[in-house]
């Protein structure tokens, strides 16, 4: 089979029925081109996508820029390992510290990974840096926490099918309520040995669920005053998403980080994927100031695909284009018409509860059984009126546009949102 033959949705979804694993359950479209805001189907009809890849395409698809870098570099050097330099890697490193606000950078490569790497990293320092008793070190983690795959990850998720029959399970986690400042400290004051806490600023895989305006504040205080590292997965949330550079911004809206801005919660690591490569490559990575990244040292810590040339290209040019294109004012400005809209609409309905969120990560609560299939019927729907989405934990469905969405594209799009549930509606 030549691999440019051109397959029908049909034909595709029966090869990946028989020879693929079955490990997720795909919404039944065959996508074979992106452009921007768009996706086209293998027989040529057009979507809005509404995921953006989980958020890992936020400056849009097929970036032409980012197109560019990747396919120059992909000509010139494509891999070396890190048992050699090579001259991407410092060019992209000191680019991301100066653009996030720390002293160095690890890449990785995906989401998990990185988050892997903060683990490490945060029990590390703790048995060098803080004097916890080896074998000792905990971190604290939330109830419904989303932060990968890894059998270490899932450990201490809640998610039962991402748990069961995947132990034993990795010990040295403490789970607490999300968006409850007394657990955390209680945690925090009771429990001996703890290193860090890790933490996303707004839930994205429970529900796009967001905690008090001042809990991120609470949280990095309670670390700062407990010596904890307070650890950021802005693997979701990051990189323009929520209408500012970070969550951990909170309300600041320039392009890059600001020490001076008095709601940013600056956290001591800093976890980035998804969108730090616009979509087009694997790309992760922890950002952290000198006193923590200096525990890792040579043969400690690494990756094949780590810091390769094309991640490095590719990296730089999309967090150019955000910063160019102000997909974060872009990110806060649609963010808030969305949810002006969609909150005019639910007034007068009885399908839908509630819809939050924040820049352009919002969900829409439907009004229905956790176990219903309503928000997966919706989403079929949707995808016949030409919009992609995708339910997360039952009954909520997630709208994540690419972040390059114009106004009039956004409008449009709630149009489409508005006339499939006034199809659900009793
Ligand atoms: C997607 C995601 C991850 C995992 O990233 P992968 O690239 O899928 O391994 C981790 N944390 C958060 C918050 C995520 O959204």
């Amino acid at each position: 089979m030549a691999i440019l033959e051109k397959l029908s949705s049909k034909e595709a979804i029966a090869l990946e029925d028989k020879y693929g694993a079955h490990n997720y359950h795909p919404l039944p479209v065959v996508l074979s081109r992106g452009e921007g805001v768009f996706m086209w189907d293998a027989e040529g009809k057009k979507y809005y996508d509404f995921l953006s890849a989980y958020s890992a395409v936020n400056q849009g698809h097929c970036h032409p820029r980012i197109v560019e870098a990747m396919s120059e570099q992909a000509k010139t050097l494509t891999l070396t390992s890190r048992a050699f330099y090579n001259d991407m890697l410092g060019k992209f490193e000191k680019y991301a510290t100066e653009y996030f606000g720390f002293d160095k950078m690890l890449p990785m490569n995906t989401g998990a990974e990185a988050v892997e790497t903060a683990i490490k990293i945060c029990r590390k320092w703790a048995y060098e840096k803080k004097g916890i008793p080896e074998q000792e070190a905990k971190i604290v983690v939330f109830e419904n926490n989303f932060h990968g795959r890894t059998t270490t990850i899932i450990s201490f998720s809640n998610d039962e099918g991402a748990r069961k029959n995947f132990g034993p399970y990795t010990p040295g986690f403490i789970k607490v309520a999300y968006n409850d400042p007394e657990a955390l400290k209680e945690v925090l004051e009771t429990e001996k040995n703890v290193a860090g806490v890790l933490i996303e600023p707004i839930q994205g895989e429970a529900g796009v669920f967001r905690p008090d305006t001042d809990f991120m504040a609470k949280v990095k205080s309670l670390c700062n005053a407990n010596n904890v590292l307070f650890i950021a997965d802005e693997i979701q949330t990051g990189i323009a998403r929520t209408g500012s550079l970070l969550a951990v911004c909170g309300d600041c809206t320039c392009q890059g980080h600001c020490e001076q801005q008095a709601t940013y919660q600056r956290p001591d690591m800093l976890v980035l994927g998804k969108a730090l490569s616009g979509g087009a490559y694997p790309v992760s990575a922890v950002l952290a100031d000198d006193e923590i990244m200096n525990v890792i040292q040579p043969g400690q810590h690494g990756s094949t695909f780590g810091g390769n040339p094309v991640a490095a290209a590719v990296a730089m040019e999309a967090l150019e284009v955000v910063r160019d294109e102000q997909l974060a004012q872009n990110a806060r400005e649609l963010g808030a018409l969305f949810r002006e809209k969609l909150n005019d609409y639910i007034e007068q309905s009885s399908i839908v509860t509630l819809v939050r969120g924040k820049g352009l990560l919002n969900a829409i609560v439907v009004n229905d059984t956790e176990d219903s299939s309503t928000a997966w019927d919706i989403c079929v729907a949707l995808k016949e009126n030409g919009l992609l989405a995708k339910p997360t934990h039952g009954n909520i469905i997630r709208f994540a546009p690419p972040l390059v969405m114009t106004r009039e594209q956004l409008l449009d799009c709630i149009d489409i949102i508005t006339k499939t549930l006034k199809d659900f509606e009793k």
